[in-house]
């Protein structure tokens, strides 16, 4: 596994002596205005959106030298302060998705209490910077790729910040911009809407044609006292109630749903709808569509706040965003393409990697100037599966993507974007990296020998995957236990079909005790303690800039220990006393101990008599 870095021979001349420091730079004795870098990794990630960061940070951790290339100066993509878009997925709150995403929620929860937008960056920011495999280049966009044969073989990059020019050589791609730059590879994908027959897809109404869902930009409110009217800018739109004088009738269809634009009310009211671009290609008009966006977003504030109905009183406009979030524009080419039966089905595929179960909604690309209902959706089975096959391509044989750029029909897709399911999609294909790394293989072998390892260290992860358990490690199968504590075995990390499937202990008065006949030779725990999935306060879904403090999930265990019994007696292998434990799982490792019992106990809760404990597997 390679990961260096070599400044090519043109630069080596741009570091000036310190003597030279001193003087004045001219043109005559200045470095290159330009510098050029060349680097090396196993794992090159195009964009950090969250499914991209995923991607990194499961690749890194399991081995692979990672390098993840983002074009903005902050993590996040949608999910970031840039866009402020909050995060969702399954619907329900047993389905709600773990993994690194839960990970880099708690962070945030426990770093972020008051969760202003520009820290939430930084909570993922922390969970990039702090993997020693992978090396971070912000401000960098990748533009261009080199190719040896069928295979990528570099991609090349401009950083915006430095002035830099990268060649990064790889072994695997992934593709996590949503745009699918790494088109220029030559890699099958397809942009727009399937005819209906091309897979017998009846929730399209329309297709056959280049249209997308459109981009929108956001904007964020205050509760105020003061009531004073709002300018916008002159080049804004200027709305009447005339604009939105249409019928908007409500579905009748079971499990269908008609939106339209909310314009009665900013509360709870996210502005989604205020979206356009869908007629063009969302990527070749990003500009123009900007700017139509900032007079739509303006003029809908200015419509609101001085309505003389008085619907925006008590509300003041906080912060508008300047980037589009863009929704769709290409979907690569897989060994499978999601369709909108493989959504409705429930997705039982063998090769299931992640899941899904916001509806499948589609907007219409009329978009914010269409009169009436601009999207509809329609009610999915929760925790649908997602195969392995829609991740890489069907043509570029170390070509991976994962997000909105993945192998899916329109339809398929207006379910799976959310950023949710893009994250637990990017962390499928940043574990399918790293076996590919670590074998040598490219990923359609990964595929098709050694999936079940994939989805053993997805699930290892804390990562659910449908219609099947985690096992618990052998040392935890053969432990002997009371009845009470046999739960822990079954492989269920969460309350699932309301059953509970934990264990409850009270901070210093009881523990979760596994013992075994003979002695065996233990080197680590796996915990999942419960951070409670149903908060969804921790998706960010925040429309106005509060003062209120959101509270680590009280049930989880703040500080703990783990005792091995040697024979004599208990001694503690590994405690955490001075930090705070935020996280849900907890995988500790300490020197290998020989024992006839091990456990954990719980010192301090984050607020609750008991901490609830769903895992602890003996490694
Ligand atoms: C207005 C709007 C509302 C939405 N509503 C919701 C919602 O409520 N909840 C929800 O969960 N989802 C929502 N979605 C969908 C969701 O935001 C996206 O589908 C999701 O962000 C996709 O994740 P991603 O990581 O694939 O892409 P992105 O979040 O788009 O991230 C991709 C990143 O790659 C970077 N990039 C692009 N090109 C390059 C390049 N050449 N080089 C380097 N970096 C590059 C981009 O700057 C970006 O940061 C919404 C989307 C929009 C636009």
């Amino acid at each position: 596994m390679k990961f260096f870095i070599k400044i090519m021979a043109s630069v080596m001349v741009c570091v000036m002596p310190f003597s030279a420091a001193a003087q004045m730079i001219t043109e005559q004795n200045a470095a290159p205005v330009k510098k050029q870098v060349e680097l090396t990794a196993d794992v090159v990630v195009c964009g950090g959106g969250l499914a991209g960061v995923c991607a990194a940070v499961s690749a890194a951790r399991h081995g692979a030298k990672v390098i993840l290339v983002q074009d903005r100066p902050v993590l996040g993509g949608n999910a970031s302060s840039e866009m402020r878009m909050g995060i969702v997925g399954a619907k329900t709150d047993e389905l709600q998705e773990t993994g690194i995403l839960e990970e880099m929620q708690l962070r945030n929860f426990y770093y972020n209490p008051l969760q202003r937008y520009t820290m939430w960056d930084d909570a993922i920011y922390s969970t990039v910077v702090t993997e020693p495999n992978i090396k971070l280049l912000l401000n960098t966009s990748v533009n261009d790729v080199v190719m040896d044969g069928e295979r990528i073989a570099a991609v090349k990059a401009w950083n915006t910040n430095a002035y830099t020019e990268y060649r990064i050589n790889g072994t695997i791609f992934a593709d996590c911009t949503g745009d699918g730059i790494l088109r220029l590879s030559g890699a099958k994908f397809r942009r727009g809407r399937e005819l209906p027959t091309e897979f017998n897809e009846t929730y399209l109404q329309e297709g056959g044609d280049s249209k997308t869902m459109g981009n929108s930009i956001l904007l964020q409110l205050r509760k105020t006292d003061v009531d004073v009217p709002f300018k916008a800018p002159e080049w804004a739109y200027h709305f009447t109630d005339d604009d939105f004088n249409y019928d908007t009738p409500k579905s009748t269809i079971p499990g269908v749903k008609f939106n339209y634009k909310r314009i009665y009310h900013p509360h709870d009211n996210n502005f989604w709808w205020c979206e356009f671009g869908g007629n063009f290609d969302t990527i070749a008009n990003a500009n123009d569509i900007q700017f139509e966006l900032k007079r739509i977003v303006y003029g809908i504030w200015e419509y609101m706040k001085n309505h003389p109905d008085g619907r925006g009183k008590g509300y003041e406009l906080d912060w508008i965003g300047s980037l589009p979030g863009k929704r769709e524009n290409v979907r690569f080419v897989g060994p499978h393409i999601l369709t909108q039966h493989d959504v409705l089905s429930g997705g039982r595929f063998p090769d299931v990697v992640a899941y899904g179960g916001w509806t499948l909604d589609d907007h219409h690309p009329d978009a914010f100037h269409k009169k009436g209902r601009i999207s509809v959706e329609y009610d999915v089975p929760q925790g649908f599966g997602i195969p392995f096959g829609v991740l890489y391509s069907v043509n570029v044989p170390n070509l991976m993507f994962a997000g909105r750029d993945i192998s899916a029909t329109h339809m398929g897709l207006s379910a799976t974007r959310v950023m949710a399911t893009c994250a637990l999609l990017g962390q499928a294909a940043g574990t399918g990296a790293a076996v590919a790394i670590e074998k040598g293989i490219m990923p359609a072998e990964v595929h098709a020998k050694h999936i079940a390892q994939v989805q053993a260290m997805l699930e290892d992860d804390d990562c659910l995957l449908p219609y099947r358990w985690r096992k618990v490690s052998e040392l935890t199968a053969s432990a002997t236990m009371s009845k009470d504590i046999e739960i822990l075995r079954n492989g269920i990390d969460r309350t699932w079909e309301k059953k509970d499937n934990g264990v409850w202990v009270a901070p210093g008065e009881e523990s979760i005790v596994y013992q075994w006949k003979k002695p065996v030779t233990i080197s680590g725990a796996r915990l999942i303690f419960d951070s409670q999935l149903k908060v969804r306060s921790k998706r960010m879904r925040k429309l106005e800039a509060t003062t209120e403090r959101v509270k680590m999930p009280d049930v989880m265990a703040k500080k703990f220990r783990i005792e091995a019994f040697d024979g004599k007696e208990w001694k503690c292998v590994f405690e955490e006393k001075d930090k705070d434990n935020y996280l849900r799982l907890r995988k500790v490792s300490f020197a290998p101990v020989k024992a006839t019992k091990l456990r954990v106990v719980v010192t301090e809760t984050w607020g609750a008599e008991k901490a609830h404990i769903f895992a602890f597997d003996a490694l």
